[in-house]
């Protein structure tokens, strides 16, 4: 299938209300020309000199979302421009998306990354130290991010139900910290392409669809 007509389908298929992120870490950028084509306008990167390429390489009303790691030392090669951050996974990395985001005058959208999967290899906050976080520290300070919501990547695996229980955990948890951050903390960004309808019914509202729309990536041909 096309890049247009996948675009076309996913668009159609998902519930009101959930965003779509294309993926297009790898993916050159006549194939995200393509997905432009037919109105997708949410686009995902997961390292930042590649972000930063596509960016300056393509239209201006695309909103850029971060999903990858992020070193503290590469937040201001994208604090000018991008969207939203999936990936904060420590105090340090907020506080430095804070005070770049203020030195350019902008407001990013940030979310926590939250590790619910098995695997040791995956990024992002244990939860208890994350709830230990967010409820001792002094949130207004931070006038140059926006608090928006939750991220997890779920356990690599064929068990549907290890996958259900995880992306349920990660909304329960949702649920309860909209009580700290309020009305603004409406996004939970969880599912890709093996498992985004899942992550939809155990209530995501932002899915990250890579593979699916623009085929297999090969890690061999981008630096
Ligand atoms: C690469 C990536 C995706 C997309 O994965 P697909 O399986 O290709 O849909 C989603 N989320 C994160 C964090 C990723 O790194």
């Amino acid at each position: 299938m096309s890049i247009e007509s996948t675009i076309n389908d996913l668009t159609n298929s998902l519930p009101d209300g959930v965003d779509l992120i294309a993926i297009s870490k790898t993916h050159p950028k006549e194939a995200i020309e393509e997905a432009y084509s037919v109105g997708q306008r949410l686009f995902g990167e997961n390292r930042p000199q590649e972000l930063k390429r596509k960016w300056e390489e393509l239209p201006k009303d695309i909103k850029w979302h971060m999903i990858g790691h992020l070193q503290t030392n590469k937040v201001r090669m994208i604090a000018s421009f991008v969207d939203f951050i999936h990936s904060v996974d420590s105090q340090r990395v907020i506080e430095l998306i804070n005070s770049e985001a203020a030195r350019v005058d902008r407001v990013i959208n940030i979310l926590f990354e939250v590790k619910i999967a098995q695997e040791e290899s995956k990024h992002g906050w244990d939860i208890d130290e994350l709830t230990q976080f967010v409820e001792k520290e002094d949130w207004s300070r931070f006038k140059n991010v926006s608090i928006r919501g939750l991220m997890g990547v779920a356990s690599y695996t064929e068990d549907q139900m290890q996958i259900k229980n995880e992306f349920s955990e990660l909304n329960k948890l949702f649920l309860h910290y909209k009580d700290t951050f309020g009305s603004n903390f409406d996004t939970l960004s969880m599912g890709m392409t093996s498992d985004y309808e899942l992550a939809i019914e155990c209530g995501s509202n932002m899915v990250r669809v890579g593979s699916l729309i623009f085929g297999n990536r090969d890690y061999n041909i981008t630096k």
